[in-house]
């Protein structure tokens, strides 16, 4: 999205690919994503987030991983995963409690940092959960953990 307001901000475009930096990231290609409420607050504005413009939307999604970091254990090359978009601080005590979902600190795909209405994401495998065969995409993209 270019701005915020309506679905006039959206725009389908080039965009640089991220980078596998961390050890512990993987970048996923993705197949699917799903629209969760708070990506239209975002785009809308409502959320009291500023983000740098262009900003790529979309909290939830799926895929195949493509690479990974030399720590990852949890997927590897191939694995199709959904991921789950809140990143805690891990210091605070909600995070030290395993409730990153209350950390002040969070950052959150597709808000706070550049989300899945994308080719590509880096993420935190820990983030990614691999998905059954029998499960799609489509199906998975909503889903978290
Ligand atoms: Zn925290």
């Amino acid at each position: 999205m270019h701005g915020y307001g309506g679905v006039e901000q959206l725009f389908y475009e080039e965009a640089d690919e991220p980078r596998l930096i961390e050890p512990d990231d993987v970048i996923v290609k993705l197949k699917a994503a799903a629209i969760n409420h708070i990506d239209i607050w975002n785009r809308m504005g409502a959320t009291g987030i500023v983000v740098p413009m262009p900003h790529i939307l979309g909290a939830d999604g799926a895929g195949v991983v493509l690479e990974s970091g030399q720590k990852v254990a949890n997927v590897k090359v191939g694995d199709s995963v959904c991921l789950y978009p809140l990143t805690g601080c891990g210091q605070c005590e909600f995070c030290r409690e395993g409730n990153e979902n209350l950390c002040t600190n969070q950052k959150i795909t597709g808000v706070t940092v550049s989300g899945g209405y994308a080719e590509f994401i880096k993420a935190p495998a820990s983030h990614a959960t691999r998905i059954p065969d029998a499960v799609s995409s489509v199906q998975a993209a909503p889903l978290q953990r």
